[in-house]
């Protein structure tokens, strides 16, 4: 059985750093700088059992914080329309911006299935992010660390009843 899942999200969250983890080669570009993957990357993901094809929605550098542009929507959108569930990540250290409940607010009308995550939530820092993202109204979120590897069991907990 296999399964679309689109990782899904402002720039800077972590989504390529988690991509490269279910991917496990480095077909995405992680850098510190913004602007460096581009458009929608498509790798064969693996975790636990479950084999799925995994996209990673970059080219959204150019949004800014304030608003959600029209590229990073229309991006968001045909990564929704392709995905069978999105994998929504929010920054666990940064707190929520309005381009994150503009995303949150496209996810819960248009996505099919979607799963919250607070990344980058290692250690203490993440507390905070974490309880905020209770409030995008999309369920209680994973914690998740794609660069350090932390929550992945409870990714493939999520992941299970809808692959
Ligand atoms: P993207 O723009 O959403 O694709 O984000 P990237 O994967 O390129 O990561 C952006 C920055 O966040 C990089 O500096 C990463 O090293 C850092 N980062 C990614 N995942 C984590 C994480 O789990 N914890 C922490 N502390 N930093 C992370
Ligand atoms: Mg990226």
């Amino acid at each position: 059985m296999s399964f679309t899942l689109a990782i899904v999200g402002r720039p800077n969250v972590g989504k390529s750093t988690l991509f490269n983890r279910l991917v496990g080669k480095r077909l995405a570009l992680v850098d510190d700088q913004p602007g460096v993957t581009r458009d929608l990357r498509e790798g064969q993901g693996r975790l636990g059992p479950l084999r799925f094809t995994v996209l990673d929605s970059a080219g959204l550098e150019e949004a800014t914080d304030d608003s959600l542009q029209g590229r990073m929507r229309r991006l968001t959108e045909r990564a929704i329309e392709a995905a069978d569930v999105c994998l929504f990540l929010v920054d666990a250290r940064t707190g929520l911006t309005p381009t994150d409940h503009a995303l949150a607010d496209l996810l819960r009308r248009r996505a099919k299935a979607v799963i919250l995550a607070a990344n980058k939530a290692e250690g203490r820092a993440g507390e905070a992010g974490w309880l905020e993202a209770f409030g995008l109204g999309l369920g209680e979120p994973l914690r998740l660390s794609g660069e350090h590897g932390e929550g992945m069991e409870d990714l493939l907990a999520a992941l299970t009843p809808l692959a």
